[in-house]
């Protein structure tokens, strides 16, 4: 019934994806929220093994993209730290802004895999593209006010595993 709201994969962190299996299924590029996907919300705490996994991704052949709704000054400070692109004003989950990311990055639904903890930005959108979606578990608890009514329904709708 909500099938544009289930991702192709659910895992606890993005240290479970496995991405040699994504390589064989065509894809090349992962855009990656920011927010409770990768670090804490509004944090630049950068921990090992977000680099670890940074370098491993990149290792399997991924082209890497920070793709979020916060702040372009955020994002951009967080990509020069960690050294990979960010793709500027987020506007998750309209397809218009998906669109304009894959422009931007020159991929196709095909070969662009979406990574993010939020059912209704992150997956519902790229879902509705056509790219591959994959929902994390949120790193913290601490969140946007807005994100706490989207938690609320993502249970109500019982989407997360
Ligand atoms: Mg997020």
């Amino acid at each position: 019934m909500f099938k544009i709201l289930i991702p192709d994969e659910n895992h606890d962190t993005i240290n479970d994806v496995d991405l040699s299996s994504l390589r064989k299924k065509g894809l090349n590029n992962i855009l990656i929220d920011v927010d409770n996907t990768i670090v804490p919300w509004n944090s630049d705490k950068v921990s090992s093994n977000l680099r670890t996994w940074i370098k491993k991704s990149q290792d399997t052949g991924f082209e890497l993209y920070l793709f979020s709704n916060n702040s372009h000054s955020r994002i951009k400070k967080l990509a020069d730290i960690l050294k990979i692109s960010a793709i500027p004003k987020g506007g998750k989950p309209l397809t218009f802004a998906f669109r304009r990311a894959l422009k931007y990055i020159d991929g196709s639904p095909e070969d662009t895999v979406m990574i993010g903890d939020q059912v209704f930005t992150d997956i519902w959108g790229g879902n509705l593209v056509g790219l591959y979606t994959i929902l994390v578990n949120p790193i913290s608890s601490k969140e946007f006010w807005g994100t706490k009514f989207n938690r609320f329904l993502e249970k109500l709708l019982a989407i997360r595993r």
